[in-house]
């Protein structure tokens, strides 16, 4: 048997155990409790080296810095909260005109026409955007946007996530003010050069009609729309936080969307009669949950582009546009909502993406995952400053100081010769680290797929690069990580880690439940 740290995919139980068993001579009996605990290990630092790898490999790209990087994200984060500020107005001004008040999230009745919305009549509708259709990752956004902002009239760029399927490259939209002449724009912008990189740039077409995306039916149920509206509450609080944190020395006004919310819901359902401060019987009635649940996840999609059911976010109104649509309903039941196992399978990963973004994990649950401690990276820095004089004596190497114990020595460090062991850099690289660890929608290197020395897309997966993610459908990973059946392909012994394989869902793949995107640009 092969050395389970030798190989480039998780094994499962069964096979680490198997092989420990096989290793042990006679006189050396493994019991399972200690298997286990070693097999925790195994799978820990088996995702602390895939992220290390993937971190590697991208920690200089602008894509994966602004993202992640601490300086970055925190620069980024202040330029999208501000864009936020005239979205935070304007709903503002449209809830208390009642804009909002009967707004639903359930799939309208087939018929009605409202599925296929046309965006506009006119054919020729002028959206004074260009679209940018490939982006090399050697390019950064800021370069493009200084490219670009020479053009009169220029008013935004917005870019989407790198491409993992696509090498990283990123496509984009560059805005112009309505009074722009495009063809002008787009003559003095096309064939353009950076670094020897030609960009090609088109006239923007909104698809005619805007695709309905729809979750599924299970999210009627009135247990689900209970939790929902927990949860919608959780992340309203938490995404205005975040802007409120962002813009703490603008002169803007406070995020308050929960308040603003309540008041709103408790005076609509007063004039139907009902007590806003809920009942037992209230509380579970459906009307009543749809009204205060769809009012937030309208309140989440206009202002923070974020959409509920395909749990995550964008930073653009394009992108937003692209990936999730004009509307993701409820899909209405027909009959008894049934609960299939890949209903579950979708559930169980909205609800872990929408806990990593309300709530991030720390401590011992984020070096589960892989992530890093700050306080081993300082210990381990330290180490090489420490002399063992003899037992129970150690010296400061750098201040010839004795303490009885390591520890102790380590703690007098990082609090006396900070600079020795870059307090500073250790910190920012480890919230780098981690930072990527915490997103749910993180790219890596695949976990599973590749025997050693097997070819790439060999196993019918589609990976033209084991470096890629993001290629995998959907129901293709639930079918491997949800009911501990080995998928189709896997090598024998092997079975995916649902928190792993679920890294791979990339926004672009429809979800499942969801109704197939018809998507322009893919
Ligand atoms: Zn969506
Ligand atoms: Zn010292």
């Amino acid at each position: 048997m092969v050395d389970p740290e030798k190989l480039d995919y998780m094994v499962t139980l069964k096979y680490f155990t198997d092989y420990y068993r096989s290793k042990a001579s006679g006189s050396k009996h493994y019991s399972s409790d200690e298997i286990d605990e070693r097999y925790q290990e195994y799978k820990q630092n088996f995702r602390g080296r895939q992220h290390t790898a993937f971190f590697t490999a991208h920690q200089e790209d602008d894509w994966f810095r602004e993202k992640y990087h601490p300086k970055a994200r925190a620069a980024r984060l202040h330029h999208l909260s501000m864009a936020k500020v005239p979205r935070y107005e304007h709903f503002v001004r449209q809830l208390e005109a009642g804009a909002f008040d009967n707004v639903s999230m359930d799939e309208p009745p087939k018929g009605d026409g409202e599925t296929a919305e046309p965006v506009q009549n006119n054919p020729d509708h002028e959206t004074h955007t260009l679209f940018i259709k490939t982006i090399p990752p050697s390019i950064g956004r800021q370069r493009l946007e200084e490219f670009c902002s020479t053009v009169p009239g220029f008013q935004y760029l917005a870019l989407t996530e790198a491409n993992p399927t696509k090498k990283f490259h990123r496509f984009g939209w560059v805005k112009f003010s309505p009074n722009t002449d495009m063809d002008t724009a787009h003559q003095q912008l096309d064939r353009a050069k950076i670094d020897e990189f030609q960009f090609h740039f088109n006239h923007h077409q909104p698809s005619s009609t805007q695709q309905t995306r729809l979750a599924s039916d299970i999210c009627n149920t009135p247990e689900r729309l209970t939790k929902d509206l927990a949860t919608s509450k959780a992340l309203i609080e938490t995404l205005d936080a975040e802007v409120n944190g962002a813009l703490a020395e603008d002169v803007v006004p406070r995020f308050e969307g929960e308040r603003l919310l309540e008041v709103r819901e408790a005076s609509l359902l007063i004039a139907r009669g009902e007590n806003p401060e809920g009942g037992e019987a209230d509380d579970a009635s459906v009307p009543r949950l749809k009204l205060q649940l769809d009012i937030r996840l309208a309140y989440l999609r206009a202002i923070h582009y974020f959409c509920y059911y395909c749990g995550s976010e964008c930073e653009s109104a394009e992108d937003f546009a692209r990936k999730c649509g004009a509307h993701h309903y409820r899909r209405q039941p027909q009959g008894a909502v049934h609960k299939s196992q890949s209903t579950t399978n979708w559930l169980a990963g909205l609800d872990e993406r929408l806990a990593m973004r309300t709530d991030p994990s720390t401590g011992a649950e984020l070096e589960r995952m892989g992530g890093k401690s700050l306080d081993k990276e300082l210990e381990a820095m330290s180490l090489k400053h420490i002399e063992k004089v003899e037992e129970g004596k150690y010296r400061c190497a750098l201040c010839s100081k004795l303490f009885k114990g390591e520890a102790f020595v380590v703690k007098h460090i990082r609090n006396k010769h900070p600079d020795a062991i870059q307090v500073g850099d250790l910190e920012e690289n480890t919230a780098f680290f981690n930072n990527y660890v915490r997103d749910s929608r993180r790219y890596q290197t695949p976990a599973t797929g590749m025997l050693p020395g097997q070819l790439p897309g060999a196993m019918g997966y589609g990976f033209s690069n084991p470096m890629m993610g993001g290629m995998m459908n959907p129901a293709m990973m639930m079918n491997m990580g949800g009911n501990g059946a080995p998928g189709r392909g896997m090598p024998p012994g092997m079975r995916a880690d649902p928190r792993q394989m679920r890294s791979y869902v990339d926004l672009d793949a429809p979800a499942e439940g969801d109704m197939g995107a018809d998507n322009n640009f893919l």
